[in-house]
């Protein structure tokens, strides 16, 4: 059962209002994996800011840079002048990124959240095809905007939007039913054929892991082959890496796992480290035929993102984040096949590196899943729900948790489970 709480944010925010209804209660502070709430409760936060926070809540190395910062009086806001805090940030991520993986991008900095950099890899890809249509994948999260949306998969969140899809083909993805069906082969026969009725898009968009959509993974050979499909028919492949990039699942790029490179690049939520609002979009050198302000806006780049991101990049080399995440992921694997899929041949388990998912479509459904993390709530976890539907309880902890309060976190969703469903 929900704790019920009143807050003068319940009275007067929107309906629109979302996560604060699953996790009632009112946060006030927060360390590394736990969020303090302001009558003193602590809970372990498996949210982690939607992926927001990767490196932990004010994280002490990428705190310290920041809080210099302010003190230098650094500036606070540049519009996209040259700063200092851009310019380090650009020279660390060619460092200790791009260099090293032999990628060669340019970085258009874009509006605060992630659907921003959304909205200007659709509309270059337009300028760069001059094609308009674009071809997405059912299941996919890339946005709440309107461009974003048309991408996006949920039909019920795009009710209110309506017509938002008419340039929009959304592709069968791996997942369920659809594990049996070749989606490049259709992909290339549609294209094939001048009588499908279906033009050619100017590209097409694909995040690596569905998170939203219930921590669904791709499989390498799927991408390789949409990679090479892309190439045949010169259609620009866009990786929206936006919620498992930043070393989610283990590497910097998710896409680094099948050995491809994506055209443009989108990332947002953790490249701040401090989760602090920044986008990016990287683009093949080539494709950057953006005339100057083209595409602008008041805030792009944040100088305070700018800085905790610097840092970040730096605090993931010295302490080798991806070594702790194979780690991590080693001991999520084997906690969630032994401990929950064993309940239930139903249950199924899912994803890689620091995402993983339960997924009870076949075993209980919606209100199970709610169940269980409302249970967990109460016993001081904070998990959220996604996928068709909202059956997948989805495990997406900061990469910097410590192990103890990762294996507590754990046992949490174990009692959960034992007390519902047995
Ligand atoms: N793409 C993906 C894959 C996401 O997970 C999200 C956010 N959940 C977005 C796009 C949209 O980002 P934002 O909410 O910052 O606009």
């Amino acid at each position: 059962q929900e704790s019920k709480i009143t807050t003068i944010s319940e009275k007067n925010e929107s309906n629109v209002r979302s996560y604060c209804r699953n996790f009632p209660d009112i946060f006030q502070r927060a360390k590394g994996s736990i969020i303090y709430s302001e009558s003193g409760r602590e809970y372990i936060d498996f949210l982690a800011g939607a992926g927001a926070l990767n490196y932990g809540h004010n994280n002490d190395f990428i705190k310290q840079r920041v809080m210099s910062y302010l003190d230098a009086d650094g500036v606070a806001h540049g519009l996209d002048m040259y700063t200092s805090a851009k310019e380090s940030f650009i020279a660390k991520f060619s460092e200790l990124v791009l260099k090293p993986k032999k990628l060669d991008y340019k970085i258009q900095f874009c509006g605060p959240t992630g659907t921003n950099a959304v909205e200007a890899a659709l509309k270059l890809a337009r300028k760069v095809t001059k094609r308009s249509g674009i071809f997405s994948f059912m299941g996919a999260y890339h946005g709440m905007t309107l461009g974003s949306l048309s991408v996006t998969g949920n039909t019920e969140v795009k009710a209110g939007a309506i017509g938002t899809s008419n340039n929009v083909t959304f592709m069968p993805y791996p997942y369920g039913f659809m594990e049996k069906f070749d989606t490049i082969e259709f992909i290339d026969s549609v294209l094939n054929d001048s009588n499908s009725g279906i033009e050619k898009p100017a590209a097409i968009i694909f995040e690596t892991v569905q998170a939203e959509g219930g921590i669904v993974v791709a499989p390498i050979d799927w991408m390789q082959r949409l990679r090479n499909l892309c190439n045949q028919h010169n259609i620009l492949l866009i990786c929206d890496d936006i919620q498992v990039g930043c070393g989610r699942t283990g590497p910097f790029f998710s896409f680094e796992r099948a050995d491809i490179f994506p055209d443009m690049v989108i990332l947002s939520k953790s490249i701040s480290g401090y989760g602090f609002p920044m986008s990016l979009l990287l683009i093949q050198p080539e494709l950057d035929i953006w005339e100057p302000g083209e595409h602008t806006g008041t805030f792009r780049g944040n100088q305070l993102a700018f800085v905790g991101g610097t840092a970040a990049l730096e605090y993931r080399e010295s302490t080798n984040v991806e070594q702790d995440v194979k780690i991590k992921d080693f001991f999520l694997k084997n906690f969630l096949n032994k401990e929950i899929a064993s309940i239930s041949e139903n249950i199924k388990v899912r994803g890689l590196g620091m995402i993983w998912g339960i997924d009870v479509a076949n075993f209980g459904g919606s209100s199970l899943a709610k169940q269980i993390t409302s249970r967990c709530f109460e016993l001081g976890l904070i998990v959220e729900r996604v996928g068709r539907d909202d059956t997948v309880i989805k495990i997406l902890p900061p990469l910097t948790i410590e192990i103890p309060i990762l294996q507590k976190g754990c046992s949490i969703i174990k009692q959960a489970f034992d007390e519902i469903v047995s």
